[in-house]
């Protein structure tokens, strides 16, 4: 089609936006001066299609992600702003080196915010895109932090899925939990001076439930024998308990009891394994990814001055991409073990259909679907 029916098209859907947009409290005047001459951005289509998958091994991605030069980076922040985060602790209740972790993780240390005019990619992925409804609630949202006057349209600056400052917030979450720090009248966290923003991902993490001073979890040595159906963030036990499965902390000394806590395995059997708290639910609630939260921890405990020990290597095959983990719940329903619908996404279905194929072949219940599994399933006899 040609761009000129394109925008015909975006125009006619931005015109149907209008009464649900004035019926949830934007006026009239938000409205028709936000969406003024705006064209739809193809290029967010273009990354939105283009997504790669899981690129990197786990190997991988911990280099990428905790680079020396990021927990040195992250060390001088500490430094160069300690009254602010002295400040930001004592009302949030969130200590520097999480903040700082993920400020590091989300844009380099507000280096890289994005640069897409976040209302023009939302309205495009509402119109366009898949997971419509999920924009559009995301730009209405946006529209009314317009209203509110925390920034203009020009100035609403974020990446193509409409991630928007320092730490990265879609509309919804600004508004859920962005403060104005400084007290100018503006929660902004798009300017330059983090101030807000910094402020606001410890408002998150917080409102998430937050608890100062402990821990998010720490590298383990499980013990030979181990039940591994004990593992995953579904079972918990407090620490004394895991103290009688023989766990030990890989750093040495005591395991200090932080509440409820899980045994994680993110790599399966043959990767390191952690000892999760409260906390690392709570990184998950600002991006529900466990690699991801991993990481956070792991830079902070490295920010706040931990000695960089060696954690078991993480395995550096590729993870399993969506058409070879259906291939996996495929041959496992195949082998008598049913992993629930073949869709490719990891859930409790599939984990516990590995874990009885590995029950029947003598194999440690992790539940993982790593690629020698799928081998194995193959090479099976029909
Ligand atoms: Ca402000």
């Amino acid at each position: 089609m040609e761009m000129c029916a394109q925008q015909t098209e975006f125009e006619t859907f931005l015109g149907d936006l209008r009464p649900r947009a004035l019926a949830g409290q934007i006026s009239a005047r938000v409205f028709d001066a936000a969406f003024e001459n705006m064209t739809f951005l193809p290029e967010v289509l273009a990354a939105q299609e283009n997504q790669p998958e899981f690129a990197f091994s786990l190997r991988g991605y911990f280099v990428r992600s905790l680079p020396a030069t990021r927990v040195a980076k992250g060390r001088a922040v500490v430094r160069e702003r300690r009254d602010l985060f002295n400040r930001i602790e004592a009302r949030f209740g969130v200590g520097a080196q999480t903040i700082i972790a993920i400020w590091g993780l989300e844009t380099n240390y507000g280096r890289q915010r994005g640069q897409h005019h976040v209302l023009a990619a939302l309205a495009t992925l509402a119109w366009r895109g898949r997971r419509k409804q999920f924009f559009e609630d995301e730009l209405l949202a946006a529209l009314a932090i317009l209203q509110d006057n925390h920034i203009s349209t020009e100035k609403m600056i974020g990446s193509w899925a409409g991630a928007m400052g320092h730490g990265q917030f879609m509309p919804s979450s600004f508004q859920a939990h962005a403060v104005d720090f400084d007290r100018d009248g503006r929660a902004d966290i798009w300017h330059d001076d983090p101030t807000d923003g910094l402020a606001s991902i410890a408002n998150y993490l917080a409102e998430n439930g937050w608890q100062n001073g402990a821990s998010w979890g720490a590298e383990i040595i499980l013990p030979d024998g181990f039940d591994y159906t004990l593992s995953g963030l579904q079972h918990s036990l407090v620490c004394a308990e895991w103290v009688e499965h023989d766990i030990t902390l890989k750093a040495g000394g005591r395991l200090a009891n932080y509440g409820p806590a899980s045994v994680l395995l993110p790599a399966g059997a043959n990767g390191p394994a952690f000892l999760v708290f409260t906390n690392f639910k709570v990184l998950l609630s600002y991006n529900n990814a466990v690699f991801y939260a991993l990481a956070v921890g792991m830079l902070a405990d490295r920010i706040a001055g931990s000695r960089e020990k060696s954690i078991t290597m993480w395995p550096d095959q590729l993870p399993l991409s969506r058409a070879d983990f259906a291939a996996l719940q495929q041959a496992l329903s195949d082998a008598g073990h049913p992993a629930g619908s073949i869709d490719g996404l990891q859930g409790p279905d599939t984990a516990r259909a590995i874990c009885a194929f590995q029950k029947a072949h003598g194999l440690p219940e992790d539940g993982h679907g790593a690629a020698s599994l799928l081998t194995m399933l193959q090479g099976l006899p029909r």
